[in-house]
């Protein structure tokens, strides 16, 4: 009998069943579906994660089963997932630091993990020493460091981040790492984070900085970094998430900043290819832009057009060169609209492989230097001019030296650079001896006043001639005495009121012959007719002699004037009784002016050694003077006294009088007091200056006090034993 095949039916056993196995499993099972669900946890899963069924079913498992949350579990549920090859997985629980196993194998619905817990790790898993130095380095980093799904599921953190923010581990994993407080308590920073981790989980490295707050009472500044893991598929499996904490260079970046802000100066920073990417506040206020209007090349509207070309074109070369910036330009006040001149400059600062990394500058105003250097260019300028003039000579001195000189002066005095250069100008040395008082005179009021009033004198050129010049100049420094002195060639005036002494000289010698004779033959033709009985023609000639007379004084004055000039008008010495001479002077002038009465108070009762026609002539003029000036006044007093010393003869009048700024000019030859008044009296202004020299002969004074429209009174004194 053929054997016949039998089919042994086999009853499937229930899903009662089933589940009645997985319980009796000696491992913690979890079976999850493709979105990480947990769809099954058997009785030790619960206890493991020490929750009820109900609260585990449904919820997600990465969340749900954080105390066996890690990325090696995650990675290995990727591999699962992806090869549908069971897995072996060991780590070490971060929350629980007990060994973990887990099996994972690929079911329909999605994956079956079965963990078991071991407090020792078990010698024949190879990862065990991996897993060990994994979480030691975890811990080890400064750094918080944060490892998140793609999706940004926390699969594991290290303790830095969780002491900052008071959580627990068991509280953030399987959670979105955007969710910590840290982040999600600013919004805009929370998103910031957010699409950084979707760069990141395309395989980008991302790097930002964020300011944080962990807790209420904490800000913390963090440098992320975060960098994805890729799988051997080249598939981002996890990211690395790297928070650096930069609180402190940040707030010392703030205290730079808020101390660049307030520094006088503008600062910026440039790329270095040259565009700005950061403008102090000042440098924000003064161009009254924002700083993004700033930021590239916008700061360059700021510049004043007609720098712009070049100020571009040297920032380029400085660009190229790595050379140093440095540009004086206008730079317009936004708000005034007012251009300001800056000094601007710019280093680059490089890295240790001499790589630009940025240029930092700063923008100084320069406006008042500019406006000085303008002001001190200018008045260089003028000084040049004036230094280059060919009309006065120009010297300094140092003491006695000439140091410094400008070709006029050389030229007048002959002198050459070189002579100027050895030191062979000397001041004192040019001056001759009789000039020697008045240019001692000159350093005195130099030193006092700093300044000399213009006076002139002689210099002895280098070929030993004489230049006559006016000199003036300024005291520069006075210990010891620097002076810039101004010098006119006086030669071409000297020259010519030589010619006019001369003419003078010789006009009144020629005039004085005629004269003579014509005084001669009218004294002559008077006795003639006198003796012939022709009484009536006395009239006239009396006339014609007054006329004659008139004419012979003023020559003879003309004949003094230029013998004073010239140096030879000659006193005789002889005693002179001085009352006797006024009274034989005042008698004559009487006769002759009966319109005015001639008072004397006085005497001096004394006599002098002098000249007594010269002295005559001194009172002749003075009364003369006293009446002609007074012509509404009736007397001319004449006051007489004499003390141990000296002889005073004071001749007062009621007339015009003489203003203030005259009364030294009087004494000037051919100087005649201005004004319509004073004009209408014939003269030639050479009486008082010849009073004045014939005066100072006799080693005498004479001075004026006069008040305008009330009178002038002259007083000559003379010493008492001159010895002429
Ligand atoms: P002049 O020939 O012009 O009188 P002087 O040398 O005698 O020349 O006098 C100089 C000037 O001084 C005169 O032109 C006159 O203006 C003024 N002056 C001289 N004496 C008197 C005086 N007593 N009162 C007013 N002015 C006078």
């Amino acid at each position: 009998m053929a054997r016949t095949k039998q089919t042994r039916h086999v009853t499937p056993a229930s899903n009662e069943t089933h589940c009645m196995l997985l319980e009796t499993l000696p491992g913690a099972l979890f079976v999850v579906d493709d979105d990480a669900t947990i769809v099954y946890a058997n009785a030790r899963a619960q206890t493991m994660l020490g929750s009820t069924r109900g609260n585990v079913y449904g919820q997600p498992f990465w969340r749900c089963a954080s105390r066996l949350v890690s990325p090696s579990l995650y990675q290995a549920v990727q591999r699962t997932r992806q090869t549908h090859e069971p897995t072996e997985v060991a780590y070490l629980s971060p929350a629980t630091n007990l060994w973990l196993y887990a099996s994972l194998s690929s079911t329909p619905q999605g994956l079956a993990l079965l963990f078991q817990e071991h407090r020792e790790p078990q010698p024949f898993y190879a990862e065990n020493r991996a897993e060990q130095m994994y979480r030691d380095l975890l811990e080890s980093f400064a750094d918080g460091v944060t490892i998140l799904t793609p999706d940004g599921l926390i699969l594991d953190i290290n303790q830095r981040p969780l002491l900052d923010a008071h959580l627990r581990r068991e509280e953030v994993v399987g959670t979105p790492y955007t969710d910590l407080p840290a982040w999600s308590s600013d919004s805009d920073v929370q998103e910031h984070l957010r699409s950084a981790i979707v760069r990141a989980s395309t395989g980008e490295t991302v790097r930002f900085e964020a300011h944080i707050h962990p807790r209420a009472d904490l800000d913390l500044d963090l440098l992320m970094t975060i960098t994805s893991h890729r799988d051997a598929n080249q598939q981002v499996e996890y990211l690395i998430c790297a928070g650096r904490d930069i609180t402190e260079r940040k707030q010392a970046e703030d205290e730079r900043r808020t101390l660049v802000d307030a520094i006088p100066q503008f600062v910026w920073i440039a790329e270095p290819d040259g565009s700005l990417t950061y403008n102090n506040r000042r440098l924000i206020d003064y161009l009254a832009i924002t700083h993004e209007q700033a930021e590239g090349s916008g700061w360059l509207a700021g510049v004043h057009p007609d720098d712009r070309s070049c100020v571009w074109k040297m920032w380029q070369t400085s660009i190229r060169t790595g050379e140093p910036y440095e540009v004086e330009h206008r730079m317009q006040d936004g708000t005034s609209g007012v251009y300001r001149w800056f000094l601007v400059r710019g280093v680059p600062q490089r890295n240790a492989q001499g790589t630009i990394l940025r240029w930092v500058g700063t923008c100084t105003d320069i406006e008042d230097q500019k406006r000085v250097e303008e002001a001190l260019r200018q008045s260089q300028e003028r000084a040049n001019a004036l230094m280059n003039s060919t009309i006065i000579g120009i010297f300094v001195t140092d003491d006695d030296q000439v140091v410094e000189a400008n070709e006029t002066y050389l030229r007048m005095t002959g002198y050459t650079r070189d002579d100027l250069r050895q030191g062979r100008i000397n001041w004192v040395h040019m001056t001759p001896p009789e000039y020697a008082i008045q240019t001692q005179q000159a350093r005195q009021e130099l030193s006092v006043t700093y300044h000399v009033t213009r006076y002139e004198k002689e210099y002895i050129c280098k070929d030993g001639s004489r230049l006559p010049v006016v000199v003036g100049g300024v005291a520069l420094r006075l210990n010891p005495l620097q002076v810039m002195g101004f010098v006119l060639d006086n030669s071409a005036h000297k020259e010519l009121e030589q010619r006019k002494d001369a003419f003078i000289s010789m006009a009144s010698h020629e005039l004085k012959t005629p004269l003579t004779a014509l005084k001669l033959q009218t004294t002559l033709l008077q006795r003639q007719l006198a003796r012939q009985g022709i009484p009536a023609s006395a009239p006239a000639l009396s006339s014609m002699e007054s006329q004659i007379n008139k004419v012979t004084r003023l020559v003879g004055e003309l004949l003094d004037v230029s013998k004073i000039q010239a140096g030879r008008l000659e006193y005789i010495r002889e005693p002179v009784d001085l009352d006797a001479l006024l009274q034989e002077v005042i008698d004559t002038l009487q006769q002759t002016n009966p319109s005015h009465t001639l008072v004397v108070h006085g005497a001096v009762q004394a006599s002098l050694i002098g000249d007594p026609d010269r002295l005559g002539q001194v009172f002749i003029n003075l009364i003369s003077n006293a009446i002609k000036y007074s012509p509404d006044a009736d007397t001319v007093k004449i006051d007489l006294s004499s003390s141990k010393d000296v002889l005073t003869v004071s001749i007062c009048d009621h007339g015009l009088g003489i203003p203030r700024e005259q009364h030294d000019k009087i004494f000037e030859r051919f100087y005649r007091v201005s004004g319509s008044r004073q004009k209408a009296f014939p003269g030639l202004g050479m009486g008082l200056y010849i009073v004045s020299e014939i005066v100072k002969g006799h080693g005498g004074t004479i001075t004026v006090d006069s008040t305008i429209g009330q009178g002038s009174t002259f007083t000559v004194t003379l010493p008492r034993t001159r010895d002429v």
